[in-house]
């Protein structure tokens, strides 16, 4: 195994469920689109659409295993995700599209401890916020996922502070969704703006800003000119290249690759979003031969890798969470 620093890691990789296996994992995909984005997600994990009805826990699970210990990566960091919650701490399940409990990905981490590194997801509104984020830090949960405008969290509701506060003693990554979402309900599209991380930050929190920013679709917002110029003020602020090579998103690339912004890059793929070089050909960051190849490489996750690299990151990007975790 290598130096721990020198770890190939995914930054961002999510567990998905429908309860099959006692998880109490469920997806819920009321709208057509949001169907039709799970059908394409299934599909990219090369798994028959059929696990969609039934068996989807145990499938996700042993298709992760293969696929990364089929590619070049040490390991992966696997993502809980929590229900949205009104300010006041009032869970609305009916609002969220997909649930993975902490407990389901802590028992799925510690099944293949040398693969995943479980990123656990509170709303820091739950009554029972402070007491969850204990028992995940008891676990070993040093990473936490929000997805901020799908969930409802408002970075800068004073209540947070200490949820914040504690996450920094313990040295605990945020890893953040930022920028806008095309593939689940959006509650608050306010809340995708990066400049709100600037209240865990203040308390000490290094943040990875997902997707750097970048805009999800034609019309939203692009925000990642605001994170570059954050990058400044904040040490302990990154960024992940997540689902860059997803056509819509890939237009943050350029916008990242230049230095200094490269240098604080770290490589995810959101798996199981779509990864696919039409975008990156398109904008002329590698050449056909190059998209070509990449469709040729069964393994998602190994595909990112190889089109990441020839898009201009290099192995730096994948062994910067593992420095990362070395250093909070
Ligand atoms: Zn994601």
């Amino acid at each position: 195994m290598p130096h721990a620093a020198l770890r190939k890691i995914d930054c961002h990789v999510h567990l998905i469920g429908d309860g099959s296996s006692g998880s109490d994992c469920w997806l819920r995909l009321k709208a057509i689109p949001h169907r039709l984005m799970a059908r394409i997600m299934v599909h990219e994990a090369d798994l028959p659409s059929s696990v969609l009805r039934e068996g989807l826990d145990t499938h996700i699970e042993r298709r992760l295993v293969a696929l990364v210990r089929g590619s070049s990566l040490d390991a992966v960091v696997l993502l809980a995700q929590d229900i949205p919650h009104r300010d006041d701490g009032t869970p609305l399940p009916d609002k969220g599209a997909f649930f993975v409990p902490n407990k389901y990905l802590l028992d799925v981490c510690a099944r293949h401890p040398e693969l995943f590194i479980p990123a656990v997801s509170i709303h820091p509104a739950r009554r029972d916020a402070m007491d969850e984020l204990d028992r995940c830090l008891l676990a070993g949960a040093r990473v936490l996922k929000l997805l901020p405008n799908c969930l409802n969290v408002d970075y800068a509701d004073a209540r947070y502070r200490p949820f914040w506060e504690k996450m920094a003693a313990s040295r605990m990554i945020l890893l953040s969704h930022t920028g806008g979402e095309l593939s689940l309900p959006v509650i608050d599209p306010k809340l995708a703006d990066p400049r709100l991380l600037r209240h865990p930050l203040d308390c000490g929190v290094t943040v990875i800003a997902a997707h750097c920013a970048g805009r999800s679709g034609l019309w939203d917002p692009d925000y990642t000119a605001a994170l570059l110029d954050m990058f400044d003020k904040w040490p302990r602020l990154f960024g992940d290249n997540s689902a860059l090579c997803a056509p819509l998103r890939c237009q943050t690339l350029p916008k990242i690759l230049p230095e200094p912004a490269r240098h604080r890059i770290l490589h995810g793929s959101d798996f199981p979003v779509a990864v696919n070089g039409f975008g990156p050909w398109r904008l002329g960051l590698i050449n056909r031969e190059t998209w070509r190849q990449s469709r040729h490489q069964p393994n998602v996750l190994q595909r990112d890798i190889f089109l990441k690299h020839a898009i201009g990151f290099d192995d730096s990007h994948l062994t910067r969470m593992a420095e990362l975790s070395d250093v909070v």
